[in-house]
């Protein structure tokens, strides 16, 4: 039996991870946070104080540590870090550690012995274009900057921390340089289905995924 799986990629706040957990869910697949995987790796080189330019050094603590989805949380070294990875810090740093291809191989590594033998919902910026190119069906995911840094905002218990305005900046900012870096950038594969959810609840955009499933003969 071959497996599926179903890619969708997208900026930073357009609902990807909402909507591939909501998707995974109804149609019983596994999910796979891919971004889950960069921020672990993050938290780990800033938990060790490993300066953010030090290549070699950050590639090398990369190899030698061990990921791990359990129950839709991520194991880093045995660890729970599902709520660390969430840190401003880490968002502030994490498309640097993105941007080096070994660090890229590694993760495309991981993704793909997960899917060697289950179906997956895999959510991240490169999953059409090169984790999973012959994937069953791809999703594009995009909204309005206005409303992913809203919707971000909304997120945030501490209102005053930061304005919708520094949201928007940071998302910004961060989109740019996943865009913009020589490996695997963000992108829209060819052959994916673009989603504007702008002005979308989060179930109107998974019936027009299952739609689109569907139209391609179901699972
Ligand atoms: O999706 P999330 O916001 O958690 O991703 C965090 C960061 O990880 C992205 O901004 C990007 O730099 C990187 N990433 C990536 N490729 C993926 C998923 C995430 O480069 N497939």
């Amino acid at each position: 039996m071959r497996f599926k799986a179903i890619a969708i990629d997208g900026p930073a706040g357009a609902g990807k991870s909402t909507v591939a957990k909501l998707l995974s869910k109804k149609i019983g697949f596994t999910y796979i946070d891919s971004g889950a995987l960069f921020r672990a790796i993050t938290l780990k080189v800033l938990k060790l104080g490993i300066d953010i330019n030090d290549i070699n050094s950050i590639i090398k603590h990369a190899e030698n540590s061990k990921i791990d989805f359990i129950n839709n949380s991520i194991y880093l070294d045995g660890i729970d870090v599902s709520k660390d990875i969430r840190d401003d810090i880490i968002n502030k740093n994490v498309s640097y550690i993105a941007m080096i291809p070994e660090i890229r191989k590694i993760i495309v590594n991981i993704q793909r012995k997960i899917a060697k033998n289950k179906n997956v919902v895999v959510d991240g910026r490169d999953i059409g274009t090169t984790v999973f190119p012959d994937a069953f069906i791809k999703f594009y995911l995009t909204a309005s900057v206005d409303e992913r840094a809203r919707r971000r905002y909304n997120q945030y218990s501490d209102k005053t921390k930061y304005s919708i305005e520094d949201i928007k900046n940071q998302i910004i900012h961060r989109d740019y340089i996943d865009s913009n870096r020589e490996s695997s950038p963000l992108k829209q594969a060819d052959d994916a289905i673009l989603i504007d959810t702008t002005g979308k609840n989060i179930d109107e955009v998974v019936e027009e995924m299952l739609y689109n499933i569907s139209m391609k003969g179901g699972i």
